[in-house]
């Protein structure tokens, strides 16, 4: 499997801002949270969330948190994954965009729109770096506007 590592792109300041600054402006008009998927996700999430002047949403892979709203797991290439929404960080009607780094096959973001939905919220879009296209996983999020800053 060909993995992707963003590191180089975030240890340059100017492509770090770049990146940063041109994912927050292309938030949806109307959103009210930035939901960022572990561990890669926190980074940019973090950036653009402060940049936009909204709150941070934390998903988190199991084990971490004190007080889990809910919880999904998914299938991954090879095994699955779990992935946990914090307790008290998603309001009912809430318009959130989930940030992560790369798509690839979208089994992430699906089942982060799980979580979200699960607690009221509504995903309003999805923001990543880099999409691997072939592996169509705009196609697990229907209905939601995906935004990537290339294409591979
Ligand atoms: P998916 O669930 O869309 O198949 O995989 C996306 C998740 O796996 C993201 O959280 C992403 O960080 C990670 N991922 C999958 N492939 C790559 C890759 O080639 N490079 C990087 N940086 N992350 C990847």
């Amino acid at each position: 499997m060909l993995f992707r590592d963003i590191s180089p792109v975030l240890a340059d300041p100017a492509a770090f801002r770049v990146l940063s600054d041109a994912m927050a402006a292309g938030l949806p008009a109307g959103t009210d949270a930035v939901v960022a998927i572990e561990a890669r996700g926190f980074i940019l999430g973090a950036a653009i969330a402060y940049a936009a002047g909204l709150g941070l949403v934390c998903v988190r892979k199991p084990g971490k948190l004190p007080a889990v709203r809910h919880r999904v797991s998914y299938a991954l290439e090879y095994g699955t994954a779990t992935l946990e929404l914090p307790e008290d960080t998603i309001r009912g009607g809430q318009r959130v965009v989930i940030v992560d780094d790369v798509l690839a096959t979208g089994g992430t973001v699906a089942a982060t729109r799980e979580l979200v939905e699960h607690a009221g919220g509504v995903v309003a879009g999805v923001s990543v770096i880099l999409e691997l296209a072939g592996l169509k996983g705009r196609a697990r999020v229907p209905g939601v506007d995906v935004t990537a800053l290339l294409t591979h």
